[in-house]
Formats: structure tokens, sequence, C-alpha cells
């Protein structure tokens, strides 16, 4: 099943085990030793002051694999391409990730599986109590629409807020703020991929 494509090439999706699901070549892992090297990318500092891999067109394909019937597999290979890479810095300070409502669909969460590859330990505790969907939703709508967050985790930490995708921000200001108020000190988010580029 030939769909898409990455990078110039149709990619098949829905692949079998034992095949990469980018090149349908051979591979004892969902992603084989040459794809994983060319999915792999440092973080880069977006003007606004987070941290992204990828513009969201490059990788939209790829977070379909949210929902890939082989499970978590690829995304955890594509968090340690990305997320794994980042620079573990500030040694002495307790610093830990904090995906931004890490509720498991299918199984597994993907903001879980990203925050989990940074160099930093995890905390599980900032859920949105809102029911909104937001994809494709105007700024206008987010705005007039908030997630609700809660926290329920660790105080007085410094903390890195992960998500898979930033699009207007909204998300992003509204989980720091209820950090903020419940004592995290928020350096910066870090996301796989933004839409602001
Ligand atoms: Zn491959």
């Amino acid at each position: 099943m030939w769909n898409s494509r990455w990078k110039g090439k149709r990619i098949p999706l829905g692949s079998e085990w034992g095949k990469c699901l980018l090149c349908n070549r051979w591979s004892f892992m969902p992603i084989c030793s040459h794809c994983f090297r060319e999915l792999e990318t440092p973080p880069k500092l977006h003007p606004a002051g987070y941290f992204y891999f990828y513009r969201y067109e490059e990788i939209a394909l790829l977070l379909k694999y949210k929902y890939h019937p082989l499970g978590s597999g690829p995304l955890k290979l594509l968090a340690r391409a990305t997320f794994g890479n980042f620079p573990k810095f500030y040694k002495s300070e307790k610093i830990y990730s904090i995906p931004i409502d890490p509720v498991p669909e299918r199984g597994f969460s993907h903001t879980a599986i990203f925050a989990t590859a940074l160099p930093f330990p995890s905390i599980f505790g900032l859920y949105a109590t809102g029911q909104v969907k937001y994809a494709g939703r105007s700024k206008e709508f987010r705005l007039n629409n908030p997630r609700n967050f809660i926290y329920t985790g660790k105080r007085g930490i410094k903390g890195i807020l992960v998500d898979d995708l930033i699009t207007t921000g909204t998300t992003f200001r509204e989980a720091t703020t209820v950090l903020e108020q419940a004592g995290v000190e928020v350096l910066f988010g870090v996301f796989l991929a933004t839409d602001q580029i």
C-alpha cells in the first residue's frame, strides 16, 4: 500500500512486521537504521523562544503513526531521533520534562513518549480537563475555548513543556500559566514540529 511521500520518496503506510515503514526494505525495526539516520535532527531555536525539530509539513505524515497499528514502536524511534538528541544541561539542577496532557490513546501517549526521550526525568501531572479538539481551529476559537489544565505533579521545580505540535502557541501559554501558578518554573517548550515558520 503506497500512499504518501517522505522526502520525495513514495512511502508505504500500514507496513508489515519485518519491513521499514519509510523505505519498505527488510528491517528488524519499524524504521531501518538508514532511515533512522535521515530522521535524526538536532533541536532548533524558534524566534518565539521554544525548541522544535521539524517544520510541520516535513513530519505531518510521520505524526500519523500516532495511530499506527504497529503501536508505539515507530514513535519511540522518532522520539529517539529528535528529543533524544536534546543536550543535557544544568546537571546539578532538578529539571523535569512535563508532557502536555499525556492521556493514552490506543494504549500509549505520544507526548509521554516524546517527554521520556528527553535526557531529563519526566513528570506526568499536567492534564486538560476540557474536551476541546484544536486541530484545524482558528486562534480565536482556541482563545475562546481554553483546555483548562490541571497540574497535580511536583512543585518547586524547573520544567520543560513537551508536545508534538505547536501552532498558535495558545496551549503552550495556557499550560505555562497553570504550571507557574503551581510553583513550577517553565524554562521553555520543546515540540516535535512547528507550523509557525
Ligand atoms: Zn528504511
